[in-house]
């Protein structure tokens, strides 16, 4: 049965002019693998220019994935606004420190499990997809598996690119995990010299022909569309279903 924890927001932290880590105080470690989400409910304050439209409730309940590790003191949502916003807008433009939230979870089987991992993995995320990956990352730096990793990163922009230096320290420290972000949007005056364009099947196969096929883990997180995409990339290279595990934001 899945447990239900009130916590309150102790921390924001500005990742991008669309995106905010929320840090939520924990007294005790809360059990959860690396990969899942809960399900979160907040209490949304009418207040300096937020207003709640369409008679809609105050409590508004949201999935919302873990990015922190299971070693941390607390819990961290990685939130990013949605083109069409309402609690997303909230939680970027309006909450503050000390409002309470209800966690309810944890749940999925986005998970990264260390007895069942195979030997490489490869982590496809769009936009906000990076949160369970990082609660990924986060876990595997600290207790260092015998695994290989790459992650493939897409983003519209530059500024865009959620925890891009924690990324790269992590990679830094730990010659096992690499990363490659890739850049869909054209920008003017940008200094940017790595990848552009959507994630694609070069960009795949240049990672994985090095990797025997029955020993690849892959874990896909964006929105539907993307996740769908990236699957289809992986079929067409070979791999088998069960060795994909995807989480869908809609
Ligand atoms: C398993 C899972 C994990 C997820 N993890 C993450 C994550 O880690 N990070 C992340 O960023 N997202 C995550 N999501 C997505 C997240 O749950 C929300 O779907 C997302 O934040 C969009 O919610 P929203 O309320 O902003 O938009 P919606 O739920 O799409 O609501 C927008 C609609 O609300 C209405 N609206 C707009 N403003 C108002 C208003 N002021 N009053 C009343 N109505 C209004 C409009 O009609 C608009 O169309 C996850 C989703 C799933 C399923």
């Amino acid at each position: 049965m899945a447990n239900s924890y009130e916590l309150e927001l102790n921390e924001i932290i500005k990742l991008s002019p669309t995106a905010r880590a929320l840090r939520y105080n924990t007294k005790d470690l809360i059990n959860f693998k690396p990969g899942q989400f809960f399900m979160v409910e907040f209490f949304l304050k009418k207040e300096n220019g937020f207003d709640i439209k369409e008679n809609k409730s105050e409590k508004q309940r949201r999935a919302f994935s873990i990015s922190s590790s299971p070693n941390s003191q607390y819990i961290e949502l990685t939130v990013k606004k949605t083109p069409n916003p309402f609690v997303s807008d909230y939680l970027i433009s309006y909450t503050k420190k000390g409002e309470r939230a209800i966690f309810t979870g944890p749940y999925g089987h986005f998970i990264f499990d260390s007895q069942l991992t195979k030997k490489n993995l490869i982590f496809l995320a769009a936009g906000s997809g990076i949160a369970p990956l990082m609660s990924i990352l986060r876990y595997i730096d600290e207790t260092k598996p015998q695994v290989n990793i790459h992650l493939i990163y897409s983003n519209k922009t530059e500024n865009e690119i959620l925890w891009k230096e924690e990324i790269e320290n992590i990679s830094k420290r730990n010659k096992n995990i690499l990363f490659t972000f890739t850049l869909t949007q054209n920008e003017e005056n940008t200094l940017w010299t790595g990848k552009r364009g959507r994630i694609n099947k070069n960009m795949i196969s240049e990672i994985i022909s090095n990797w025997k096929q029955d020993e690849i883990d892959c874990y896909i997180c964006g929105p539907l569309e993307f996740t769908r995409e990236m699957e289809e990339i992986l079929k067409m290279e070979g791999i088998p279903n069960s060795n994909i595990k995807y989480e869908i934001y809609e």
